[in-house]
């Protein structure tokens, strides 16, 4: 049996095990240091947004696009498997629009996505007043509304991902941490042979090794010939409560404006975030109130009635961002023949899990 270990159990190493786990003939072992979805992927609001997004080819296109159709069959596939329930919401996204932008750009990504197989809507300030009449701020002329992106909540998705593995047989080791990537280097050649992780609780052989550690990759690369260098980007959200529901009861998508997201919860609560906030000279990342609180303010702008909103709790992720290479890596380490990079998925890890797993499948096993 090939056995292959995966570093990191946020979105994206649970999303792998779960995928290679319907590989037949394979030994998986998913490890973290934590438990699951303690890192960037339990800060975040699981706001996929992928028809919404200005990426129409290449690369970043083909990624949502596959994730998009995975999510399609994922969601229902881990619940019958698990029997847990995956709080996803299936009344879309919509993008409020202001005074002073343009509509050509929308309406060439609206023929783009019906080509695709996609809708997009364009709606008028009276259709907007109508279907979310929580929404009132004058410098509001409209929406762009996505009924097929979903939102979903990352850690009950990561956790079910885990629980799916590990009934498909991976082995799940949590509260150990990889230290070091132990290799040979092949005869006649530079290239090197991951043989063995070490660990805290000693040594794993292994055949092959995915690293989806977020931002613990760059210091096990550290010591590779090319390390991989995975910053982080603070964002910080909160979660508020409303005695009564704003606007429509039975039409709640996630809003989204100027970069801040309102997330529906059900029962008057939502999510709204989240800063984007870059490390100083020094590498420092420290989080800033005041942020925060122009995040709120901002999506107090947008709906009035937020203004009276109890804040259950505030908390703060770190996104693990690359450099000097676009988001995401998903390739080999360079000079490794069984190491592969599943990381620096920086805004978009939740949106692009599935994608990233089915890549990594594809690799190995076609
Ligand atoms: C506030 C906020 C909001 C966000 N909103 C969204 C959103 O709406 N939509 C979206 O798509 N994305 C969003 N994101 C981004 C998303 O959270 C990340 O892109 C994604 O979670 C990255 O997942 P990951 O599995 O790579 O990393 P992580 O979740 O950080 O997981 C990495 C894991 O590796 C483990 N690990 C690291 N080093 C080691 C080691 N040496 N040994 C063992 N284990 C190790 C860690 O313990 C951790 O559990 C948001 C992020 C933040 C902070």
């Amino acid at each position: 049996m090939i056995h292959i270990a995966i570093i990191g159990a946020g979105v994206i190493g649970a999303a792998i095990a779960y995928e290679l786990s319907l590989v037949k003939g394979l030994r998986i072992t998913l490890i973290d240091k934590q438990v699951s979805a303690l890192g960037s992927t339990g800060a975040a609001l699981g706001v996929l947004m992928g028809i919404l997004s200005r990426k129409t080819k290449g690369r970043g296109w083909k990624l949502r696009q596959t994730s998009i159709e995975r999510y399609k069959t994922l969601i229902s596939e881990l619940e019958i498997l698990t029997k847990q329930n995956i709080p996803v919401n299936h009344q879309g996204i919509l993008m409020l629009r202001f005074a002073e932008e343009p509509i050509g750009e929308w309406e060439n990504l609206i023929t783009i996505r019906q080509s695709q197989g996609y809708d997009l809507e364009i709606w008028d300030q009276k259709t907007l007043n109508r279907k979310c009449p929580h929404i009132d701020n004058p410098r509001i002329i409209g929406a762009i509304y996505s009924p097929q992106d979903l939102q979903i909540d990352p850690k009950k998705l990561t956790r079910v991902l885990v629980k799916g593995a590990s009934m498909n047989g991976v082995e799940c080791k949590f509260g150990i941490e990889v230290k070091n990537i132990i290799y040979d280097t092949l005869k006649d050649s530079n290239l090197h042979q991951c043989y063995e992780i070490q660990t805290t609780e000693g040594n794993l052989k292994i055949d092959k090794l995915v690293i989806a550690a977020g931002l613990g990759a760059t210091p096990l690369t550290i010591t590779s010939s090319q390390p991989l260098d995975i910053r982080p980007v603070l964002g910080q959200a909160l979660h508020i409560k409303l005695d009564k529901l704003p606007g429509n009861k039975d039409f709640q998508p996630v809003i989204t404006g100027n970069d801040v997201h309102i997330v529906p919860l059900g029962n008057g609560e939502y999510w709204i975030g989240a800063t984007v906030e870059f490390p100083d000279e020094m590498g420092e990342i420290i989080s800033h109130p005041e942020l925060l609180e122009k995040v709120k303010q901002q999506a107090i702008s947008f709906c009035p009635l937020l203004q009276d909103a109890k804040v259950i709790k505030t908390w703060f992720g770190k996104r693990p961002r690359p450099q000097g290479e676009p988001a995401p890596v998903i390739r080999e380490l360079p000079h490794y023949n069984n190491v592969l990079l599943a990381t620096g998925h920086y805004r978009n890890g939740v949106l692009l899990a599935p994608a990233t797993a089915l890549a990594i499948r594809e690799y190995w096993f076609g």
